[in-house]
């Protein structure tokens, strides 16, 4: 992972402030302490699909999907980033994790046309008004140079937190979670969720756009990976 190039956008976000995390001083959003706690994975040697990896391949032998392209597991520094941007709505932690999944120097081939964030269900939504995987995906998609489809997908079924189910439970409750709302003209676009454990989110909202789109390529995008294991 290039992490020069993301720590020179960041000091360019500084707002004179200390670190997000740590509250050090520092010239960048994340201080050298905090983002050397980051430990990417290698996406080039996994030849940028995740399921290339033993363990995360084990870990998502259910998924609907293909490719996976995350930037680690979810653990400190990036677990913090992400939990402050949903329950404490800090804004600058969208910016600061898209920089981090840019900071992967994508090939060509893998940049799709178009991303697209998992939804909340509506009440969800309105319960929490803010959706951290949108926030985080507008911000990928401006450094990308694609379009976000923020609304291509509804979820029409209010389902349980994943967090407490096991992995048939995780698949049977978000089974036709998801509806197609806008018609997409592209052949190639990227799911994206902040966290993925078993993948079986992502793969329902697969399988939803799929069966419209046969022929789409549809990867799988997420800032972390959560290992069932530990
Ligand atoms: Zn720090």
């Amino acid at each position: 992972m290039n992490w020069n190039s993301s720590k020179g956008w960041l000091s360019k976000l500084a707002l004179d402030q200390d670190c997000i995390l740590c509250k050090q001083v520092s010239q960048e959003l994340l201080c050298p302490v905090c983002s050397n706690d980051i430990e990417p994975f290698n996406l080039h040697q996994y030849d940028f699909n995740l399921l290339n990896h033993i363990r995360i391949a084990r870990e998502l032998k259910t998924a609907e999907f293909e490719r996976l392209i995350a930037i680690g597991d979810y653990q400190w520094p990036i677990s913090q980033l992400i939990s402050d941007l949903k329950f404490a709505h800090k804004a600058y932690n969208g910016k600061a994790l898209a920089e981090l999944f840019c900071a992967n120097s994508l090939p060509d081939e893998a940049i799709p046309q178009a991303i697209i964030p998992i939804p909340l269900h509506l009440n969800r939504l309105v319960e929490r008004q803010f959706n951290q995987t949108v926030v985080i995906a507008k911000h990928i998609a401006k450094r990308l140079d694609i379009d976000c489809l923020a609304d291509a997908l509804t979820r029409r079924k209010k389902t349980q937190a994943q967090t407490q189910l096991n992995a048939t439970q995780r698949i049977r409750n978000v089974k036709n979670a998801f509806e197609l709302k806008s018609k997409i003209v592209y052949r190639h676009v990227a799911l994206f969720d902040d966290v993925i454990t078993t993948g079986a989110t992502l793969s329902a909202a697969v399988d939803c756009l799929s069966g419209a789109y046969p022929t789409m390529r549809i990867d799988a995008w997420a800032m972390c990976v959560t290992p069932q294991n530990r």
